[in-house]
């Protein structure tokens, strides 16, 4: 038997945080090993880094516990290297991952050594996806955001904020980049 569904996960109390991206699997848990199910994750978290979070998770009953096959888009929120100012990313995430029931890996000494709990699932049945996808999330995002491509920055002697315009400050004098110095050194 293969049960397949397409659901709007929603959960309307939840505070929607990455913490709320939960689905019960006690269904599919008590099915044959190759059912599966999909959601529909849209979720807008409203959490610093991470604003939205939408896409498709299809997950399979496998022989120990449940593969996650997960392709999300997230909208995550950084600072600008340059500026300072908030700067949007948007991140393709493809996320696989076996979750185990509790259970099973406590039950498995060789997992224990290098204990990964976001991908237990807990004794009520629950799936929670939202540490994995931080985790995703953050592997992802870029490590010197930028606001725009083009983003010219801030001055480095008064600060203010270029992409508004010029500031009073002289032109600067080009100084010789610091690693030069370091080349000097080297010979020494
Ligand atoms: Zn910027
Ligand atoms: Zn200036």
């Amino acid at each position: 038997m293969t049960f397949k569904n397409t659901a709007t996960y929603n959960d309307s109390t939840s505070q929607k945080a990455f913490n709320e991206v939960r689905i019960n699997v006690a269904q599919l848990l008590r099915a044959p090993i190759g059912s599966s199910s999909s959601y529909q994750l849209d979720e807008t978290t409203g959490r610093e880094g991470a604003r939205h979070v939408e896409g498709e998770v299809t997950i399979s009953r496998t022989g120990r516990g449940i593969m996650v096959k997960a392709t999300i888009t997230a909208h995550t929120t950084g600072i600008c290297s340059r500026c300072l100012n908030p700067a949007d990313s948007t991140l393709n995430l493809d996320i696989t991952e076996e979750f185990l029931p509790g259970e099973i890996v406590s039950a498995d000494v060789s997992r224990q050594e290098n204990l990964d709990t976001s991908t237990i699932i807990d004794e009520n049945n629950v799936l929670d996806l939202s540490e994995v996808i931080r985790q995703y999330t953050l592997l992802a995002a870029p490590t010197k955001p930028l606001c725009m491509p083009e983003c010219a920055g801030l001055c480095p002697t008064c600060g203010h904020d270029l992409n508004k315009g010029p500031c009073e400050c002289p032109p600067q004098i080009s100084v010789k980049p610091i690693v030069e110095t370091g080349t000097l050194r080297k010979g020494e």
